[in-house]
């Protein structure tokens, strides 16, 4: 039985917004090395003690959920290399309505029956390349095979499958059209991603391809692509196609031309609340927890930080120290 919900919107900033989706990244490690995410001899991992334990994302989940988040997403680094997942999942099952979970795909095989046995669980699947010499060129691992079969398996079990595309301008946006012509033998979302320079090493900047670019590649050989309005909080442009079972969402991560309808916070790895994905630094709740802060001190520090977030991501980006145009690996924040 679901626990009952004491919510109340509070988590408001001063622009307006309401938070009420919350991203989890359980683990910063991840079994792929994708080109755009992590250098290929991984980053400095987090120690087990430096993780927030499930009983601490639990008890941050209720009180989120008491403050009125009602979307939560399990990321990382890669959800499903974290040992014991399945438990987690279950807790927040008592929470949350559903669980969405955005995964690389490589380990589901093992946990589809007791994801099924949770509900109708939504998956966002990461999958750059159709092509398997080019997937292990971008994630620097062989698992195409492995990926893609349980993409089909995953949808004819009747997941929600959302996948996720990372575009990288001379490396697989030769391949745009490709992915949308699944959307015509599957009912899944295909999402454009534009990639952001993140990665602790060397900038991606020359591999950019802006969500225009994208849009205008589509619509050259669809001219009747249509934009439609699915969830107004919603951090992708979506379009559909006449004769399609799904449909395509366009995400402009990096222009961030869609922050003024943000409803996002973000739990780090090691207990961070950051406000923004452009944030440098965020509230530690997991010192505070430890230090044995109680529910409520919890409650008002998320309430004010939330009240600060600033107006979008540029503004973010300019309070950073560190500002040198590229950002930190995307396992550390949980994409
Ligand atoms: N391991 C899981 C996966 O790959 O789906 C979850 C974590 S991953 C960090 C979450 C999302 O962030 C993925 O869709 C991934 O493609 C995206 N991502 C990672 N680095 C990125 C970057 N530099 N620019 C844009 N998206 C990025
Ligand atoms: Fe791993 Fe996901 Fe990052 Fe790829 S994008 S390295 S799968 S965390």
């Amino acid at each position: 039985m679901k626990e009952k919900s004491l919510a109340e919107p509070k988590l408001i900033d001063q622009h307006g917004r309401q938070m009420n989706y919350l991203r989890i990244a359980v683990t910063d490690r991840c079994n792929l090395r994708c080109q755009y995410c992590m250098p290929s001899e991984g980053i400095d991992f987090l120690q087990r003690k430096d993780l927030l334990s499930y009983e601490e994302i639990i008890r941050l989940s209720r009180i989120f959920a008491q403050l009125g988040v009602n979307k939560i997403r399990l990321t990382g680094g890669e959800p499903f290399v974290r040992k014991d997942i399945m438990s987690l999942i279950l807790q927040l099952n008592k929470i949350f309505k559903s669980i969405h979970i955005t995964t690389n795909a490589t380990l589901i095989h093992t946990y589809f029956d007791a994801l099924k046995s949770v509900g109708r669980q939504r998956l966002n699947i990461s999958i750059d390349s159709l092509d398997p010499v080019r997937f292990a060129m971008m994630t620097r691992r062989n698992d195409f095979e492995r990926v893609w079969s349980n993409i089909i398996q995953a949808i004819d079990l009747g997941f929600a499958v959302k996948l996720n595309i990372v575009v990288m301008k001379g490396v697989n946006d030769s391949e745009i059209l490709d992915f949308v012509d699944l959307i015509f033998r599957y009912p899944i979302s295909v999402r454009f991603i534009e990639s952001m320079p993140f990665n602790a090493h060397s900038s991606t900047e020359k591999y950019f391809m802006s969500a225009d670019e994208i849009h205008r590649k589509i619509k050259l050989k669809y001219p009747e692509l249509k934009h439609f309005v699915s969830d107004k909080n919603s951090a992708s442009l979506h379009y559909d196609l006449p004769g399609a079972q799904g449909n395509i969402g366009i995400i402009p991560a990096y222009s961030r031309s869609l922050c003024a309808q943000c409803n996002r916070i973000r739990l780090t790895p090691k207990g961070e609340l950051l406000t923004c994905l452009y944030a440098e630094r965020g509230v530690d709740l997991k010192e505070k927890m430890r230090k044995g802060y109680q529910d409520e001190e919890l409650k008002h520090l998320i309430i004010d930080a939330v009240s600060k977030k600033k107006k979008n991501g540029f503004e973010e980006e300019k309070m950073r120290k560190d500002n040198k145009g590229y950002f930190q690996s995307m396992t550390s924040i949980g994409g």
